[in-house]
């Protein structure tokens, strides 16, 4: 990725080799999956294929899939098809959940990153009327794992479906639509290798959910569009290398952790979101006192490491980062968090490249400190 050491999978994964190779494949074959004919025949072959694949990935019936242009079309889709007219959804779900219905109610967050579920009690025993609770499996700024099956079982002990947004999950850790528990699973493809552009929304049950996007007949009428063929053929083969791979991302957490240790030991004051709670194995969010977001995500790629930030930029103005502002985190130590995200690519190498400018950043920050004229 543009010569770069990659350490931004959370924002989108390098595709997968096998993937681009099946993705030109596709391309190649063309053809449109609702024809008849053998080239159309071909092309259909490939989506079904598919189906199942992203259906292992997490343990569904593939009738239960269906594909959709990204991991934001599914989360709208399950928030405004599902034919629920009441709401709730955690502070810190992404902006394709939280814009996707203005008027959901917010669950708060605990300051340690999770769900609060005596809130979420009492705001589902708040109205008779039947609820969609939406609660992230992961999440994507600090990697913190959400109790989905605690929420599932409250949720349906008060009569409410469940959507769980497990697009950072899916093939990070194992996700398993039984024991999970949710009604709707959002998942995308380009967090997982595959292609952009192309998501899929498991539902536990066709019946409960309508269409969103409207016209042909396409995925058992439940979402109209000519199916991107190659996209679709691509998710597939993510699905099937994310899977296989689940043990070896598992042990990125060893990388993960060696990075949050020495860069402890180079500034002991971080502070690291969630290091003590089930996280995403691959992502460390932390922040550095009196070093901003900006410069340290600016600073690196000078020195050509990838990472992210985590807060927007809006009119000039850095804006609170809004998951750790539903934390209760105060600003200054917010808008000095960065996120590290690693994967598959990742080297001890990429580690020691983002340490030496990281370190090198903090190291002029601090003599600017002690020298403003400088
Ligand atoms: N949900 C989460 C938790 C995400 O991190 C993202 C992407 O950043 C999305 C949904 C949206 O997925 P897509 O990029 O496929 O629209």
């Amino acid at each position: 990725m543009a010569g770069q050491r990659y350490l931004d999978f959370n924002a989108t994964a390098p595709p997968r080799p096998e993937v681009i190779e099946a993705v030109a494949d596709a391309m190649r074959e063309g053809g449109n999956a609702s024809s008849v004919h053998g080239t159309g025949r071909l092309a259909r072959g490939g989506v079904e294929q598919a189906r199942h694949s992203v259906a292992a990935l997490v343990g569904a019936d593939p009738a239960n899939v269906v594909f959709t242009g990204s991991g934001t079309e599914a989360n709208n889709q399950a928030l405004r098809a599902s034919g629920r007219k009441r709401l709730i959804v955690t502070a810190i779900e992404h902006e394709s959940v939280l814009q996707a219905r203005p008027d959901a109610v917010i669950c708060p967050i605990l300051s340690c990153g999770t769900v609060d579920l005596e809130a979420l009690e009492r705001l589902l025993m708040a109205s008779d009327e039947p609820a969609l609770v939406a609660v992230m499996a992961a999440n994507n700024e600090t990697g913190i794992l959400q109790p989905v099956r605690d929420v599932a079982r409250l949720a349906h002990e008060h009569g409410a479906l469940l959507h769980c947004d497990a697009v950072q999950a899916a093939g990070k850790i194992p996700v398993d639509v039984g024991p999970l528990g949710a009604d709707f699973i959002a998942l995308s493809a380009h967090k997982i290798g595959g292609p952009q552009g192309v998501g899929a929304l498991i539902c536990r049950n066709r019946q409960s959910i309508e269409r969103f996007v409207h016209g042909g007949g396409q995925e058992g009428g439940l979402r109209a569009g000519t199916e991107n063929v190659p996209g679709i053929v691509g998710f597939g083969v993510a699905a099937t290398s994310a899977l296989d791979g689940l043990d070896d991302f598992a042990a990125l957490a060893g990388l993960r952790d060696i990075l949050e240790r020495r860069a402890r030991e180079i500034e002991p004051a971080i502070t690291v979101f969630g290091g003590d709670l089930p996280r995403l194995p691959n992502t460390s969010k932390f922040s550095t006192p009196g070093l901003s977001s900006e410069v340290q995500v600016m600073g690196l790629d000078l020195a050509g490491t990838a990472i992210s930030a985590g807060s927007a930029c809006s009119a000039g103005r850095v804006e609170m980062p809004y998951v750790l502002a539903a934390m209760g985190v105060p600003e200054d130590i917010a808008l000095s968090a960065v996120r590290v995200s690693l994967g598959w690519t990742s080297t001890m190498a990429d580690i020691d490249a983002f340490l030496d400018g990281w370190a090198a950043l903090r190291a002029r920050h601090l003599a600017r400190a002690a020298n403003p004229a400088t």
